[in-house]
C-alpha cells in the first residue's frame, strides 16, 4: 500500500515496523464544543484507513486521543460558567454518539489528556535534562528551546525565522519556542492544575500528543495522522520535542484535507460552521458517511446545498441493486451470498493512497454491470456482481444490513426471524393453507410488524 507521507512530501510504500501490525495515532478532538462536519470527516478518514489495513490482514491499533484540558476548554468553561470537566465530558459524549451514528469502528484506545499527566511530565523532564527545554525563572513555565534543535521546521519545510509565531514574552527566549508546561494563571481553576517539580500547572497542547502516542504505540510507531490544519504548529512541535527526546516517533505522517462551506473556509467568525447535528437532521447517517467519504481524503471537501441529496441517490442506487439482486436471485441456485475476492481495480485504488473516489467508481461500475446481467438473466454473473458489491460496501462501512433501520445488530436478527416467517407464509399459501398464512400475518401484526405483498415479494415494516 502507498501512502502520501507529508513529511517526505511524496507517496511512499507502507512498510510496518512489525510485520502484520500497524499502529496509528490520530489527533482527536479538543472537546470544548460539539462536533462539526470537519471533525466527522477527519475521524472517518482514519476509520476507513484502519478498515483497509484490516482488510489487508494487518492487526490495527488505532489511538485517537481526547484533548480534555487546554486553553480552549478553559476559555469555554469561563464563558459558559460550566465546570471545565463537566463541559469536556459532555462534549466528549456527543462526539462518541456522533461517531457511533456514522458507524466508525472504535479506536483500540481513546486516551484522555488529563489521564496522562505523569507521562507528559516524564517527557518534559527528559527534554530539560537533554538541554532542549528550559524553565522560566520564578515561574513554573517550561518551554521547548527551538534554537537547540536544528531540525526544527522539517515537517512543514519552514525556517524558524519565517514561521508565524507568538512574540517572545513571559520569559520565552525565542518567538518560536512553545510551552511544554504552563503555570497556573490567576483566575484559572485549581482543578486544572497538577503538581510538578516545575511548580503546579498544566501541560501544553503539543506535549499531550507526544506523550500519549509513544506511551501506547512505542517510542517509534508507524503512522501519525490528523487534519491538515494541525501540521503547524501542532505536529511540527510534536515531532521536534519527541525527536529531541530521542524518541523515533512517527514513520509516516498523513494529513486529511479540511471541509469548506460553499467554497469558503469554515470559521466561527464567519458563522458558516455546519454542526454534525445539522447534518444528521438533513439526511440519514449512512448518506452522511457516503458523502464524507466521497472526496479524496487529502482534498478539500466542499459542502454545498444538494451534496447530501446526491449522496443519498448514489447510496440508494448501490443498495437498490443489492435489493433487486436479492429478489431476482432468490429462486435461483445463486440465492446464497458468497465471499468473493474484491475486484482487483478496487484493491488497486484503495492501495493507492486510499483513493476512495476511484474505488467508489469501481463499485458503481460493478452495479451497472450487475443490473445489465440481471436484465439479461445472466444469474451467475449477476450473483458475482452482487457479492462483490457487498464486499466493497462492507470495506467502506456501507453494507446495507448494518444500516437498515438504524443499522443495529438487533435489526439484522429481527429481519432474519421475520424473513423466516414470510417464507413459511409463502409455503402455506402455495399449499392453499390460507388459515396458517393469515395466522402468521396476524401474529406479526400483534407484535407491530406489518407485511405488504407486492410484485417484488413481501416486505415488512414496523407499524
Ligand atoms: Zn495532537
Amino acid at each position: 500500500m502507498k501512502l502520501f507521507d507529508t513529511r517526505a512530501s511524496e507517496l511512499r510504500d507502507f512498510v510496518p515496523i512489525e510485520p502484520g501490525r500497524v499502529g496509528i495515532y490520530v489527533c482527536g478532538p479538543t472537546v470544548q464544543s460539539e462536533p462539526h462536519i470537519g471533525h466527522l470527516r477527519s475521524a472517518l478518514v482514519y476509520d476507513l484507513l484502519s478498515r483497509w489495513f484490516e482488510e489487508l490482514g494487518y492487526q490495527v491499533t488505532l489511538v485517537r486521543n481526547v484533548t480534555d484540558i487546554d486553553d480552549k476548554v478553559l476559555e469555554k468553561s469561563k464563558e459558559s460558567g460550566i465546570d471545565w470537566r463537566v463541559l469536556a465530558q459532555r462534549n466528549e459524549r456527543i462526539f462518541a454518539a456522533d461517531y457511533q451514528r456514522l458507524q466508525l469502528r472504535s479506536p483500540e484506545l481513546e486516551p484522555r489528556a488529563t489521564g496522562h499527566i505523569t507521562q507528559m511530565l516524564e517527557l518534559i523532564q527528559r527534554l530539560v535534562d537533554a538541554g532542549h527545554a528550559y524553565q522560566v525563572e520564578g515561574s513554573a513555565d517550561v518551554y521547548f528551546d527551538t534554537a537547540s534543535w536544528s531540525q526544527y521546521g522539517e515537517l512543514t519545510n519552514q525556517k524558524p525565522e519565517d514561521m508565524e509565531s507568538e512574540e517572545a514574552a513571559g520569559g520565552k527566549r525565542a518567538p518560536q519556542d512553545f510551552a511544554l508546561w504552563k503555570s497556573q494563571k490567576p483566575g484559572e481553576p485549581v482543578s486544572a492544575s497538577w503538581p510538578a517539580v516545575f511548580g503546579a500547572g498544566r501541560p501544553g497542547w503539543h506535549i499531550e500528543c507526544s506523550a500519549m502516542s509513544t506511551y501506547y504505540l512505542g517510542k517509534e510507531f508507524d503512522i501519525h495522522g490528523g487534519g491538515l490544519d494541525l501540521r503547524f504548529p501542532h505536529h511540527e512541535n510534536e515531532l521536534a520535542q519527541s525527536q529531541a527526546a530521542a524518541d523515533g516517533f512517527a514513520r509516516y505522517w498523513i494529513h486529511n484535507g479540511l471541509v469548506s462551506i460553499a467554497g469558503q473556509k469554515m470559521s466561527k467568525s464567519i458563522g458558516n460552521t455546519v454542526s454534525s447535528a445539522e447534518l444528521f437532521e438533513l439526511t440519514s447517517p449512512a448518506a452522511v458517511r457516503y458523502y464524507l467519504a466521497s472526496a479524496h481524503y487529502r482534498s478539500v471537501l466542499d459542502y454545498q446545498p444538494g451534496v447530501l441529496a446526491e449522496a443519498e441517490a448514489a447510496l440508494d442506487r448501490l443498495h437498490g441493486f443489492v435489493d433487486r439482486a436479492g429478489r431476482e436471485l432468490a429462486a435461483t441456485q445463486y440465492a446464497e451470498i458468497q465471499q468473493p475476492e474484491l475486484p482487483a481495480d478496487f484493491v488497486a485504488e484503495m492501495n493507492d493512497d486510499l483513493n476512495i473516489p476511484a474505488a467508489l467508481a469501481v463499485l458503481h461500475e460493478t452495479v451497472t454491470d450487475g443490473n445489465t446481467q440481471l436484465d439479461e438473466l445472466d444469474f451467475k454473473a449477476a450473483a458475482l456482481s452482487r457479492d462483490q458489491v457487498l464486499r466493497m460496501l462492507d470495506v467502506l462501512g456501507l453494507h446495507p444490513t448494518s444500516w437498515s433501520s438504524g443499522g443495529s445488530a438487533e435489526h439484522a436478527v429481527l429481519d432474519g426471524l421475520v424473513q423466516n416467517l414470510i417464507a413459511e407464509r409463502n409455503s402455506a399459501r402455495a399449499e392453499k393453507n390460507f388459515d396458517r398464512a393469515d395466522q402468521i400475518r396476524d401474529q406479526l401484526a400483534e407484535l407491530g410488524i406489518e407485511l405488504s405483498d407486492g410484485s417484488s415479494g413481501t416486505h415488512w415494516s414496523l407499524s
